[in-house]
């Protein structure tokens, strides 16, 4: 990681710090860094998007690259297109981080996020202002192109499609007013799903970006009311989804992925499966009883994707309800999440509760606290001391896990936002909530 880059990209307060000005340096930095090729650029539903998007592509074409624009897509798609026919991509999006924010995503042609490495030389590039300028007054050249239908095709490629239109399932979906919006109401009523979609409208929020069980109150609802086979959830740029019961009974993501994870571990004897350090035991478990191999990796999407690709996994996921599918990209894919899910609902004939009730249980619990950037690591340092004399087995990877014998907390400083975050897990509800608070008053001073 720079100074410029977190571990999800580049983000800032919209017009504030990541304003217009600063996007074109960007981009100029980034076709600078390509030396020239084809690009692919897409953005989210944000108001700010669009006028960040212009000022990137102007950047980028005013080095000789060429762009093609996406207009508002899923992240995920972005990355299934550049896998097939780019020499790199960017989108524009803050993901789950509130309105006011924006950011901006890079994807290698192998569908990976830019590698650390990579982030290094293009910073060298972006300071150095020594920008490739296109020859005797000339620019790159620029198109609007689709790329949701061959993605489509791709994912129900993917999937036995037949057998999922035969069952008509029945789907209550929230958008969040996201990029989602613009692809998978569309994509489940191609597989013969009913679909009861909320929030689809763009131009503004009308619930907060990230899904959670605080944010999602309309849509729980909507799915008590309706009760469908199951709901899911997406965050802003699409590439988490996070799934309800037909009874209305949120999820967490690395149920889903534990899930989806068995399917694989049944379907293709010893394969692996990537997941980061923070991940319930629930994965441990259900390897150890079907002989599939489990990698732990940092938290975040990109460690996942590079693990996925090295370690030639199967599949990659992570809690917060992020999934990666090889075949599709290297990259987290709310919309093959879900076609993988329903997948799986019409090969056993099973609901999801049903499913769901076969993964090992374990309590979880989680909360963040703000924590200021420049006091993170004197809070982290804290947090190793108190835990140290505690007893537990320590694992310090990414922020820092502490294993008991009954359960574990893990405290991480956000790589995005000024939060410290606290999950803990355990076999009883009332193990997780003093493991829990066990974290919190570590991380409290
Ligand atoms: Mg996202």
């Amino acid at each position: 990681m720079t100074g410029l880059f977190s571990t999800t990209g580049i983000r800032g307060i919209a017009n504030r710090d990541f304003t217009p000005e600063f996007v074109l340096g960007l981009g100029k930095a980034f076709g600078t860094f390509l030396k020239g090729g084809k690009v692919l650029v897409a953005r989210d539903t944000r108001s700010s998007s669009e006028a960040l998007k212009n000022a990137f592509v102007s950047g980028l074409l005013s080095t000789g690259t060429d762009v093609e624009d996406a207009g508002v897509a899923p992240i995920p798609s972005v990355s299934f297109a550049v896998k097939q026919n780019y020499t790199a991509g960017a989108m524009i999006t803050a993901s789950h981080n509130p309105p006011e924010w924006n950011g901006l995503k890079f994807i290698m042609g192998s569908s990976l996020e830019i590698a650390e490495k990579e982030e290094v030389e293009f910073e060298k590039i972006f300071n150095s202002k020594k920008f490739l300028l296109a020859p005797n007054g000339s620019a790159g050249t620029s198109k609007n192109c689709n790329i949701l239908e061959p993605y489509a095709r791709a994912l129900t490629n993917n999937i036995n499609a037949n057998a999922i239109r035969a069952k008509r399932f029945k789907v209550v979906v929230d958008t969040g007013n996201g990029a989602q919006s613009l692809f998978i109401p569309d994509f489940l009523e191609s597989l013969g799903c009913e679909v009861i979609a909320l929030h689809t409208s763009i131009g503004a929020f009308e619930r907060p970006p990230e899904p959670t069980p605080e944010t999602l109150t309309t849509f729980l609802d909507v799915v008590k009311q309706e009760k469908p086979d199951f709901g899911v959830a997406f965050d802003t740029d699409g590439d988490r989804a996070i799934f309800a019961t037909g009874q209305g009974e949120f999820i967490m993501g690395d149920v889903t992925g534990t899930l989806l994870a068995h399917n694989f571990f049944i379907n293709s004897k010893g394969c692996k499966v990537v997941t980061p350090i923070a991940t319930s035991k629930a994965i441990d478990d259900v390897a150890d009883e079907l002989g599939g191999k489990v990698v732990k990796t940092k938290v975040g999407g990109k460690y996942i994707g590079e693990s996925v690709m090295k370690s030639k996994a199967a599949y990659g996921f992570e809690e917060n309800g992020g999934s990666i599918f090889p075949e599709i990209s290297f990259m987290r894919d709310g919309s093959a999440t879900v076609a993988k899910l329903l997948d799986l609902l019409a090969s056993t004939g099973k609901f999801l509760e049903q499913l769901i009730s076969e993964v090992p249980k374990y309590y979880q619990l989680k909360t963040k606290m703000n924590c200021s950037p420049e006091t993170k690591g004197s809070v982290m340092a804290n947090v190793l001391k108190k835990l140290e004399v505690s007893g537990a087995e320590l694992i310090t990877m990414d922020g820092i896990k502490a294993i008991y014998e009954d359960g574990s907390v893990m405290v991480r400083a956000s790589g995005t936002e000024p939060v410290i975050r606290v999950f803990a897990e355990a076999k009883t509800k009332a193990r997780a909530k003093e493991l829990l608070d066990l974290g919190v008053s570590a991380a409290s001073g």
